[in-house]
């Protein structure tokens, strides 16, 4: 909606509260972490850096980390994804295109695929918003397992308990 008043006092902070409801916000200032205990294991050569782990929308936003021959299982999605790549490159084997570092990519629900870095490619790292699930699929459709924001919370506590950060260390990303 366009302003239809001029704002007298375009620098003064909003003066009041916020809703009673409104949760508090989320800043990770090292969400590329230096500290390597901060990205969980999620299969040979992958790992996540859990970002916001949004419990009322069953939404999580993390960064994906693979190195040389990682593999992110086959797997379909109920609910749409976004990613943003920061390093590196992968691809689909169920597509013909390359995303590549600066690339924006929407995940239509519905689709199923399997995500491969190249060999020449020593890591990547993508920014993705995973809604919903991830339904673990073989090559003919057949249910293989899940994962949910509940699940990879799960992760993150037990990884981060076993990395000595602590179980409730994760609680600042939820919501
Ligand atoms: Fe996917």
């Amino acid at each position: 909606m366009p302003l239809d008043k001029a704002d007298d006092n375009a620098r003064m902070p909003y003066q009041l509260p916020m809703p009673r409801e409104c949760l508090p916000e989320i800043v990770v200032p090292d969400a590329i972490p230096e500290d390597e205990r901060l990205w969980v294991p999620q299969a040979e050569n992958v790992w996540f850096r859990p970002l916001c782990l949004n419990v009322s929308q069953g939404y999580w936003m993390n960064l994906l980390r693979v190195r040389k021959a990682g593999v992110l299982s086959r797997h379909r999605h109920p609910n749409a994804v976004h990613g943003f790549v920061l390093k590196g490159r992968w691809h689909y084997l169920e597509h013909d295109w390359v995303a590549e570092e600066g690339a924006y990519v929407y995940e239509p629900p519905g689709e199923t695929h399997t995500l491969v870095v190249p060999d020449d490619v020593e890591e990547m790292i993508t920014f993705f918003q995973v809604n919903g699930i991830m339904y673990y699929v073989d090559p003919w459709g057949k249910p293989l397992g899940y994962e949910d924001v509940f699940t990879k919370i799960d992760m993150c506590r037990k990884h981060y308990t076993e990395r000595g950060l602590g179980e409730d260390y994760v609680d600042r990303l939820i919501r």
